[in-house]
């Protein structure tokens, strides 16, 4: 059996800017201040990152990490509907065939590894009904190195299956340099799909994915990719 482990953002779903404006509505809400995400690259990142960048961009004081916790909820409040009034929100190509597939599959494993906490990230996918899909996962609520993330979806995989998954048998599939770099670096397969617009196709390759694709929509290439046709 093999373990897939999927990056949301990018790879899967492509919110139209729903998670900046969700972020940046709870910061003003809580801190009084803009949080400025205009200045940083939040692709790939965590998000207790993403918020301890802000958090000194702006020019508060005080423990970042105490603070977080204020802001969590507020962007959890925020986030539900940030995403139901984005006029283009969709999954990219290639995803529910994709996922449809892999489901019905008794050789195949899903799982997250993403850096949005786990709520985000369940509220991201449940927009499009993938919960479903994936009963555990590895969530940046905790960890801040993509690494970890991963050893997390598959501890948690593991004890769910009730089986170990081999590096050799797990993949990890992302759109950015991070998903790539993560899943190397605990001796994962991994799959690159230049989908997020973040990083070029080349850009994957050059951070030595096993394989990369524009994206997912030739689902028979992706699965034989993943050793499953
Ligand atoms: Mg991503």
């Amino acid at each position: 059996m093999k373990l897939l482990i999927f990056d949301i953002d990018g790879t899967l779903t492509h919110l139209d800017g729903a998670t900046r404006r969700a972020f940046d509505a709870a910061y003003v809400r809580i801190f009084g201040v803009h949080a400025m995400t205009e200045t940083l690259r939040l692709h790939g990142r965590t998000d207790p990152l993403i918020f301890r960048d802000c958090y000194e961009l702006s020019g508060l004081s005080g423990g970042w990490e105490k603070a977080f916790v204020i802001f969590r909820d507020a962007y959890l409040t925020a986030l539900p509907g940030c995403i139901a009034a984005s006029q283009h929100t969709h999954l990219h190509p290639g995803v529910a065939g994709l996922l449809n597939m892999l489901h019905r599959r008794p050789d195949a494993a899903l799982a997250l590894g993403t850096g949005n906490m786990e709520a985000g990230a369940r509220l991201k996918i449940g927009h499009f009904g993938l919960n479903r899909y994936f009963p555990v996962g590895g969530f940046g609520d905790h960890h801040h190195q993509r690494a970890d993330i991963m050893r997390d979806a598959i501890r948690h995989a593991e004890a769910h299956w009730r089986q170990t998954f081999p590096p050799a048998d797990t993949w990890v599939i992302g759109d950015t340099v991070h998903d790539i770099e993560g899943g190397k670096a605990v001796g994962l397969r991994t799959l690159g799909v230049a989908t997020g617009g973040a990083f070029f196709y080349e850009d994957l390759v050059k951070a030595g994915a096993d394989v990369v694709f524009r994206d997912l929509s030739d689902t028979a290439a992706v699965m034989k990719a993943l050793g499953l046709n």
